[in-house]
Parts: structure tokens; C-alpha cells; sequence
């Protein structure tokens, strides 16, 4: 079974080729339209993958070895995502299932993040855990199948993503910030600076509280020292990020210990975090859980995660209609 999808819920245009759940290519174009705006531009988003979105399927197909006619099903992101990003891949995708009269597969966004997990060996066996940590959303998942997800706690404002990337502005750092915090953070004391973590009951997240905590612990430091900012940048990015990395894992410690399941993956943007990744690592070698980490390559956005996630779907007979619309919203 070879899958062609096609992943365009934000600001990559991607093409990935899949068979029989082996990925052969993953070909990611990102935008450098944005930078300049601070943050992606949802119709500038739009117009770019209409420009990528052609080369970037040649790519992939080059890349695999096998042409359109060798394809037996084409898979898009559904949803969630920006509207008229989602637009462009699910029109293309369906043009591409009439043409060839091939069936179509939808893709959920968010469930494909989770399932980045079962491209490389080591895959975790069902059930496992996995913490989601992209640009829009933190969520602790339990896979019971690859079709069968459940959300056990989520965040109630900002995303992991966000935090990054709204501390890093505060910083003076370009968009997206999560990368150069992670950077930095690598050269400073995570200690050097303390930011208070918030008290959200069960398995679900807040990250609004710390932005202004930086925010007000900034303003102060730099009416006493206007340089504290440029002077302190390494710590300051390794203590912000050394707070995120434990609301997170402290939530992922609970959802252990109420499921008393050992499996934990993590997925999404943030999951290329090199912080995250050796605390995951560290603390599976601690508490005795295996653990599993995507490949940078699948942890942002990529459409191998929506090929992978597609095969099964293929497996379990979830194919959707060509009147299949995209949505901006993230219901599973
Ligand atoms: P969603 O998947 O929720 O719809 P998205 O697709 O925009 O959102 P992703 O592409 O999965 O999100 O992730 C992008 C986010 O990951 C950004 O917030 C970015 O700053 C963050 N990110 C990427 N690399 C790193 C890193 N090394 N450290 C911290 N954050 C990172
Ligand atoms: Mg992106
Ligand atoms: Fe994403």
C-alpha cells in the first residue's frame, strides 16, 4: 500500500510518500514569508503553499522513487489548523483522489503528532502515553490503537509552544523563538532564575501565568539594569526553559502513576526541544519507564506523521468522501 500525504495545516507545506508503513520520503518546505511579521500570517500562509505545494509532491515522489500512478491512496490534514492553510491541501488532495480515482483519507493534526511515534524502531506497543507539546496545543494522550486516542488532560490557555515562543519575544528574540531559547539555554544556568509553576489540578496545563512572570520579572530587572536582559540572555532561557520542562514532566509523572502505564512518548514541536528530550530520557532511566522521542524531522510538522497516520487509517477502513471540508477546529 503506498499512501501520498499531504500535510499544510500551518505554515510548512510538506509531502510525504508512505509504504506499507515504511516512510520513503518526507519533504518539508517552510515559509521564510513570516519572519519579518513576528508570527505566521495566515493569508500570506495560504498563498505560499499554493506556490509549494506542487514542487513539494514531486519532491517526495522523486525522492521515494515512484510516480503518481504507483499511488494507491491520498491522505491531507483535516484538521485542526489555519483555515485557508488547510484549504489548499485538502483542494489539492481531492483534485488528486478524482483525477485518479483513488480514495481518500482525512487526517486529524493532532492525532498524527502522536503517531510520529510509530515511524522509526524502537515503536511503543499499546497503550502508551504521550505528551503533545506543539505551537497550539499541549495535551496528555493515552493511545489505546492508532485509531482509538484519549485525551486525559489538556492546556486551559497558552500552549508549551506558545510559552516558548511568547518569553523568547520578551527576549528580544526573532519568531519563532522556541529553537534559539532551546539554543541559548544549552550555555546557561537553569538555576540562575526562578519562576513560579502554576497549580492546575488533574493532567491539564497553564502556561499564561509564567509569560507574565517573566514579563513583570523583566520589567523590574530592567528598570534597575537596561543591559539585564542582554547580559543574562543564557540563563534567563535556560531557567524559562528549565520551568516548562517541569510543569510539563510533572503532569507526565501523574498521568504514570493514575494509568500505571510505563510507555511515554512525546511529540510535536516542542518534542525537538533538547532540554525535554534528556529529561524524558532521564527520567524513564529513573522511574523505569521506556521512553520514545520522534526524530527532529517528525516532530515539527511533516507530512510523514499524516502518512503514517494514514496507513493505519487505510488498515482499519477510515476513508473519508471527496465533499470532505477541512476545519480550523481541533474536536477529534
Ligand atoms: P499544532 O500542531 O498545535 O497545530 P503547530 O503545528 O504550529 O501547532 P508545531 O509545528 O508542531 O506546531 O510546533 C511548532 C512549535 O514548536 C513552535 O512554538 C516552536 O517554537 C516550537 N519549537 C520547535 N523547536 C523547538 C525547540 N527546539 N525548543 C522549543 N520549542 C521548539
Ligand atoms: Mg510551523
Ligand atoms: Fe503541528
Amino acid at each position: 500500500i503506498r499512501i501520498l500525504a499531504i500535510e499544510s495545516s500551518c505554515d510548512e507545506t510538506s509531502a510525504s510518500i508512505c509504504e506499507n508503513g515504511k516512510i520513503l520520503s518526507n519533504y518539508i518546505a517552510g515559509q521564510a514569508v513570516h519572519e519579518k511579521y513576528g508570527g505566521v500570517v495566515p493569508e500570506l500562509a495560504s498563498r505560499a503553499h499554493m506556490q509549494n505545494i506542487i514542487p513539494v509532491v514531486h519532491a517526495a515522489l522523486e525522492t521515494a522513487g515512484t510516480e503518481l500512478h504507483a499511488i494507491d491512496a491520498i491522505a491531507f490534514t483535516q484538521a485542526p489548523g489555519l483555515i485557508g492553510s488547510l484549504l489548499v491541501g485538502a483542494q489539492f488532495a481531492k483534485s488528486l483522489a478524482l483525477a485518479l480515482d483513488k480514495p481518500l483519507i482525512a487526517v486529524h493534526h493532532m492525532q498524527a503528532h502522536v503517531l510520529a511515534n510509530l515511524i522509526e524502531d524502537p515503536k511503543p506497543e499499546f497503550p502508551f502515553l504521550c505528551l503533545t507539546v506543539s505551537g497550539g496545543h499541549t495535551q496528555i494522550v493515552l493511545a489505546h490503537s492508532p485509531l482509538h486516542l484519549e485525551v486525559l488532560g489538556e492546556t486551559i490557555d497558552d500552549a508549551a509552544g506558545e510559552a516558548f515562543d511568547k518569553t523568547a519575544k520578551l527576549l528580544g528574540l526573532p519568531y519563532p523563538g522556541g529553537p534559539l531559547v532551546d539554543k541559548y539555554a544549552q550555555q546557561g544556568d537553569a538555576k540562575a532564575f526562578t519562576f513560579a509553576e502554576p497549580q492546575i489540578p488533574d493532567l491539564n496545563f497553564s502556561f499564561s501565568g509564567l509569560k507574565t512572570s517573566v514579563l513583570y520579572f523583566l520589567q523590574a530587572q530592567t528598570k534597575a539594569n537596561p543591559q539585564f536582559v542582554q547580559e543574562n540572555l543564557v540563563n534567563l532561557c535556560a531557567s524559562v526553559q528549565h520551568t516548562i520542562i517541569n510543569i510539563l514532566m510533572k503532569k507526565v509523572k501523574k498521568a504514570v502513576q493514575q494509568t500505571g502505564i510505563r510507555r511515554v512518548c512525546i511529540a510535536g514541536g516542542v518534542s525537538a526541544n533538547s532540554g525535554l528530550r534528556s529529561r524524558l530520557q532521564q527520567m524513564g532511566q529513573e522511574q523505569g519507564w521506556k521512553t520514545f522521542i520522534p526524530s527532529f524531522q517528525y516532530c515539527t510538522d511533516n507530512a510523514g506523521m499524516i502518512a503514517i497516520t494514514a496507513y493505519h487509517q487505510y488498515l482499519g477502513g477510515k476513508f473519508t468522501t471527496l465533499d470532505a471540508g477541512p476545519s480550523a477546529r481541533s474536536e477529534w
